[in-house]
């Protein structure tokens, strides 16, 4: 599609989604009213900035369905966020929800090239957690052999994933590492996998943890990003190119913002995501703030593909630390330790308070073939990962180097931080 017909179409679905909520939903009606708006006030994707932010706060405020715009007989799943930063906020879908939510799923694994031919291993959690069966109708939709292994079966899953000559997986990055290590506890290695693609998300990654995978795996990983509250995985995916995440963009009208003053930024400017949902009906949301921060990338990508991308999220805005004033994302603790090959993908971020000082421990598990008893190499080793965090971060952190398998690892998505300053 081109730009001015993408445009058009977001405009018409914009106004008609506005217009739902308004006479659906009185909180909408009331925010809308006190801005003075009506429906007919919105009429192109430029007239978006009128419109109210929601925040997830909004959706607690109104837990659990006082933002459903659809009668309740027209809902046919629930799904609850997983509630990594404070209580689950819960989605209704309508089954025209559900047609869309598997036709873009569809679009991701389309991206990455699965076809019918393929025999797929769905490795996110299913249940209330959208990831699992958001990609599995998807899969089942492309034609493809879906395998539901979920979480929590690591031994099963490998060995479906040899015996079933399994050849695409999702599931969250680090889960797709811990695999990797359950592969050499059990005498496996990659080539008695024939694993082709990969798709991961649901937590934030890097560039290099992508090699990390790719190598130890032997397949293409490619990123998959979604959230609940706007539809589940599937609202954007990477193509061959591996250079942003399209967006489908005619079913989630995405915006970026200053998180403080919250202006719209222009394209290529690092601020927070805002999502409007041009399509849905169970729960229609207008400007949700993600709290996901990227960039968002103008033009045709060499895919062919003309919807716009988004850079990798670089955290979500609630994730960064501050830390004696200044801001620490994980995702830059990470890229340091992925470029060191003597220590696992395996950390742990300790923020504490001591004398009114704020205290940053990064714990880090040494790979096996580097771990060795002589106090003098471990300290070493120990100095060249503090000179380097510091270098990146512009602050110290104490570095505490961990056995191999002693930091706790996770089948969802992965906790690495521990701020301590919160008890007092
Ligand atoms: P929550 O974790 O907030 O309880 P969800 O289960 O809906 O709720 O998770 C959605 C969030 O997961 C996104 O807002 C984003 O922070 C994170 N996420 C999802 N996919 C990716 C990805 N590919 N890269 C980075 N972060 C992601
Ligand atoms: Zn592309």
């Amino acid at each position: 599609m081109s730009r001015d017909e993408m445009t058009a179409l977001q405009g018409e679905r914009l106004h008609k989604t506005v217009e739902t909520v308004y006479h659906n939903v009185p909180f909408y009606r009331h925010r809308m009213q006190e801005l003075d708006l009506t429906p007919d006030d919105i009429r192109t994707v430029e007239d978006i900035v009128k419109l109210p932010f929601t925040t997830k706060q909004d959706l607690r405020d109104n837990y659990p369905t006082g933002l459903q715009s659809a009668a309740q007989s027209e809902i046919v799943r629930y799904h609850a966020s997983s509630g990594t930063t404070g209580n689950p906020t819960v989605v209704g879908y309508t089954r025209r929800d559900l047609e869309i939510w598997k036709e873009v799923a569809a679009r991701c694994l389309t991206a990455y090239g699965v076809t019918k031919d393929d025999v797929f291993s769905v490795g996110y959690g299913y249940g209330l957690f959208t990831g699992g069966l958001g990609v599995h109708y998807g899969v089942e939709y492309i034609g493809a052999s879906a395998v539901p292994t979920s979480t929590g079966n690591t031994e099963k899953h490998l060995r479906l994933l040899r015996d079933l000559k399994v050849t695409g997986i999702a599931c969250t990055p680090s889960y797709a590492l811990y695999l990797a290590e359950a592969m050499d506890k059990y005498g496996m290695t990659r080539d008695d996998i024939c694993l082709k693609v990969g798709a991961f998300g649901a937590e934030p990654w890097t560039e290099n943890m992508r090699k990390e995978i790719e190598g130890r795996l032997g397949l293409q990983a490619y990123n998959i990003y979604g959230l609940s509250e706007i539809m589940g995985p599937g609202v954007s995916y990477e193509c061959e190119c591996k250079h942003g995440s399209h967006i489908s963009e005619d079913h989630f009208y995405p915006e970026i913002i200053d998180p403080d003053t919250l202006q719209p930024l222009g394209a290529g400017k690092t601020g927070e995501l805002v999502f409007t949902t041009l399509t849905k009906t169970g729960m229609p949301l207008l400007r949700y703030r993600t709290k996901d921060l990227t960039s968002l990338i103008d033009g045709e990508c060499e895919c062919g593909r003309t919807n716009v991308r988004m850079t990798r999220i670089l955290g979500r805005s609630d994730d960064m630390l501050i830390i004696r004033g200044i801001n620490v994302f994980p995702s830059q603790v990470e890229s340091v330790i992925l470029d060191m090959p003597e220590f696992e993908p395996v950390y742990m971020l300790v923020v504490d308070r001591v004398n009114n000082l704020d205290t940053l421990q990064v714990q880090v598990e040494v790979r096996k073939d580097f771990f060795c008893d002589e106090v003098g190499m471990m300290l070493q080793l120990r100095k060249r990962l503090a000179d380097k965090l510091k270098s990146i971060l512009s602050i110290s952190a104490d570095v505490k180097l961990m056995e191999p398998n002693s930091i706790p690892r996770s089948e969802g998505k992965s906790v690495r931080i521990h701020d301590k300053r919160k008890l007092y």
